[in-house]
């Protein structure tokens, strides 16, 4: 789960991870009544969306008046912006963050993420910051440095020391640069983080160490020890349809193809996507119905796919192992009903009950293809998406 830039900034201040005082603005407004409020003479102002590369996209502007303030907070607010993370569609800015100015020496890059290869925290720095680090690692990957933690002895002297030789510390910066790294991966740890990024890093002409930018990523599966973070749920940032998904207990993620999957365990559900691909389809989303689902779970499911316009045709594979073939087999039927369907549908059980499943969908009276085994299954979906689209 992703949250807001001014969000993450509040949970790094809560660590002390320096970060610059600011507020939070949904109108010109009360953007103004936060520039006042912060004082000074520089401010900057912020669009709070959930991508990153909103500088270069007309989403970070300075200001040297409060009027200037009130007039980037009403050019911001309400229109799409559209960076290299949205996608071409872009976000809509809802809110801007009012912040005050900062005088920067020196931007770096920061970030922090739990790396499945080396079951350990990796943290990468560079002293490119402020650029997309994607540009980096493509044109000058000597320019990234990494070292990993190992989680149960936690963050050292000896890491803190390479990564600001890494990044040129000065010596008189060493002693607030090792805090700053420390309290970051202290929020990292505490709160279940499984992505931080802070780009820029940056020193400032007082010698202060400052996150300018923040970007946390949540482990959504330990979200339940973390009433906080959950609050910070933003639903306009994210994809109505796995939003839809996560309020019915389902995991769903969207992808490119046109052949919708229906799976219960995320093991069956990507053999079954490799399937698809392997007789030459492409699967349309990644679908969990998990073990225990009931039949309006199915039925969700089953209209959740369907709602996606990409979908050309579906297959269900279930193993009625806790879940029973028959329940799956009545969610089916009542969910294709519900919609009318329109698109070929395979469905290919296997488990308990999984006789009594496949006449219950062969009496249906539905254009239900059934199908006896997973390569089976994969052959007919492929070949009735293709057979439709021809
Ligand atoms: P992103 O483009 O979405 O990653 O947004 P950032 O928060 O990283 O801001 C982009 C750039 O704006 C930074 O790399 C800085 O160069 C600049 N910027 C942001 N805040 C300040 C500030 O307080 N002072 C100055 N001078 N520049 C800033
Ligand atoms: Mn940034």
């Amino acid at each position: 789960m992703n949250i807001h830039e001014y969000q993450a900034k509040a949970i790094l201040a809560q660590y002390n991870v320096p970060v610059p005082r600011g507020g939070v603005a949904y109108t010109p407004a009360e953007a103004e009544a936060v520039a006042q409020k912060l004082g000074g003479k520089l401010w900057v102002v912020k669009a709070q969306i959930h991508a990153g590369g909103r500088g270069k996209a007309g989403g970070v502007k300075l200001a040297k008046t409060i009027d200037e303030v009130s007039q980037h907070a009403a050019k911001m607010i309400g229109m799409t912006l559209v960076t290299h993370q949205t996608g071409p569609v872009g976000k809509e800015v809802k809110r801007v963050y009012i912040e005050e100015g900062s005088n920067i020496a020196e931007e770096m890059y920061l970030s922090m993420i739990v790396d499945r290869a080396t079951s350990r925290v990796t943290i990468m720095a560079s002293s490119e910051g402020g650029m997309d680090i994607e540009e980096v690692a493509e044109k000058y990957p000597q320019k990234i440095f990494m070292i990993g933690i190992d989680p149960v002895s936690g963050i050292q002297l000896f890491h803190i020391r390479k990564l600001a030789f890494s990044l040129k510390i000065k010596k008189e910066l060493q002693g607030k640069f090792a805090e700053f790294v420390t309290n970051l991966y202290r929020a990292f740890i505490e709160k279940d983080v499984s992505q931080l990024e802070i780009n820029p890093l940056v020193i400032t002409k007082e010698n202060n160490i400052i996150a300018l930018d923040a970007k946390f990523n949540f482990d959504e599966n330990a979200l339940y020890r973390h009433q906080d973070v959950t609050e910070l749920r933003d639903e306009d940032e994210e994809d109505p349809l796995e939003r839809k998904a996560a309020k019915f207990g389902l995991s769903y993620v969207k992808m490119d193809g046109n052949i919708g999957c229906m799976v219960n365990g995320a093991g069956l559900a990507m053999a079954t996507m490799d399937i698809i691909k392997y007789y030459g389809g492409l699967p349309a989303n990644f679908l969990d119905v998990g073990g225990g689902a009931t039949k309006e779970k199915v039925t969700e499911a089953f209209k959740i796919i369907l709602s996606d316009s990409s979908v050309e045709g579906i297959l269900v594979n279930i193993f009625g192992g806790i879940m029973r073939c028959d329940i799956i087999a009545d969610g089916v039927i009542a969910a294709a009903r519900e919609v009318s369907l329109d698109v070929p549908l395979v469905v290919r059980l296997e488990g308990t009950n999984v006789e009594l499943g496949k006449k219950m969908l062969a009496t249906s009276g539905l254009p239900i293809l059934p199908a006896d085994n997973l390569a089976d299954a994969a052959q007919r979906i492929v070949d009735a998406v293709r057979k439709a689209a021809a």
